[in-house]
């Protein structure tokens, strides 16, 4: 098998050891005699795997006690509804600050709940920045701030949060959590689907502050109330069984690097490498992303023409790196290095993208 460099922007690599694990117990299962799959979700085994997954999650990111992790699904996509549909009230607003596709989206869904505002926003510049902390718009009436930490189509990140406590702050962290220590305190909720950091697709983390599971909810379908999930530890119905063991997968992994802090440093060393390969081209290649807004997880750059993007992915692919692609709608390239991208597929990029240069 020839070298496959993975830099897909979701589902995208998994730790080959996370993969092999599965692989040796696929057919049974801790002596169970079956796959994982084939357990029912109320066994001791696969409980025993669904707290791992929970108790991994608090521990890598400090999460207080007062906070419960949840496993829905309906990804990230449905996390934009579940928020207004509980928690966006009469005479409150939502309030949500734009720095991407991904939170226009989480605002689209807003609107049809009820009002919403923009306390801040970088469309006009092309999403190439993150709004000043100084410069965000807060109301009294906000029922919550939201905002997307990890712009995966643009390649920006926020690097501060806006410390705010009139009401709850929310982030989107599908394409970055885990890539860095956060302050989970800083935070109302954050949710991530599982497919680019944590896992395959299937799964999507929320992380709830217990006083939000207080709200009166009773107009709210069952399903999309968090504290049906809350109250039965993500056990009210059937979850997605299998990826939430492939997260386990992922999260003992994670531990074994050293942890989130860990992680953060080789993230940085990673993207550097990348980046270090725009910066030094004299203006070949130019990344999308103003400087001090650059994402670790997503960097985004182009070549002179729109044919020069077009031969460049081409001779890329033959070498075997994949998903380079930027997203449909912005084009250019875009290089993925979520955790699972080992440095040495960072190195192999940046010496094909010095060769392609000269
Ligand atoms: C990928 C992505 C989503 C969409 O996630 P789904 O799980 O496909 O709904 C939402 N937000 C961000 C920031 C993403 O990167």
């Amino acid at each position: 098998m020839k070298a496959v460099y993975n830099f897909n922007a979701g589902p995208s690599a998994l730790p080959k050891i996370a993969l092999e694990r599965a692989q040796e117990e696929f057919l049974n299962f801790a002596n169970t005699g079956m796959s994982v799959m084939e357990l029912s979700h109320r066994s001791k085994e696969y409980e025993a795997v669904h707290q791992e997954a929970i108790d991994s999650l608090k521990e890598l990111l400090k999460i207080p006690d007062n906070y419960k992790v949840l496993f829905l699904q309906g990804g990230a996509s449905l996390q934009f509804s579940m928020i207004p549909i509980q928690f966006l009230k009469e005479n409150k607003v939502g309030n949500y600050l734009l720095t991407g596709s991904w939170s226009e989206k989480a605002l689209k869904e807003a609107k049809l709940i009820g009002e919403t505002t923009i306390g801040g926003s970088t469309k006009e510049n092309g999403y190439r920045s993150i709004p000043d902390l100084s410069s965000l718009q807060m109301n009294e009436h906000d029922a919550y701030v939201h905002l997307t930490s990890n712009n995966t189509i643009y390649g920006t990140q926020w690097s501060h949060f806006p410390d705010i406590s009139h009401a709850p702050l929310i982030a989107d962290m599908s394409s970055d959590i885990l890539c860095r220590p956060i302050d989970v305190e800083q935070f109302g909720i954050i949710y991530a689907g599982a497919q680019k950091n944590l896992g395959p697709s299937g799964v999507t983390v929320v992380i709830i502050r217990e006083d939000l599971l207080n709200e009166d909810v009773s107009h709210v379908p069952t399903m999309l109330k968090y504290q049906t999930h809350a109250e039965s530890n993500s056990l009210y119905h059937t979850p997605p069984t299998f990826s939430i063991y492939m997260l386990n997968q992922v999260l003992r992994w994670v531990k074994e690097q050293g942890g989130v802090n860990a992680i953060e440093k080789q993230n940085i060393e990673k993207a550097k490498l990348i980046y270090d390969a725009i910066d030094e081209s004299n203006g070949f290649y130019t990344g999308h992303a103003d400087k001090e807004a650059r994402s670790l997880m997503n960097i985004t750059f182009n070549l002179p023409t729109e044919e020069d993007n077009k031969k460049f992915l081409a001779q890329a692919k033959e070498f075997g790196f994949v998903g380079l692609n930027g997203h449909r709608s912005v084009g250019g390239c875009r290089a993925s290095t979520y955790n699972a991208v080992p440095v040495e597929a960072c190195l192999q990029l940046r010496e094909f993208m010095n060769a392609y240069r000269k």
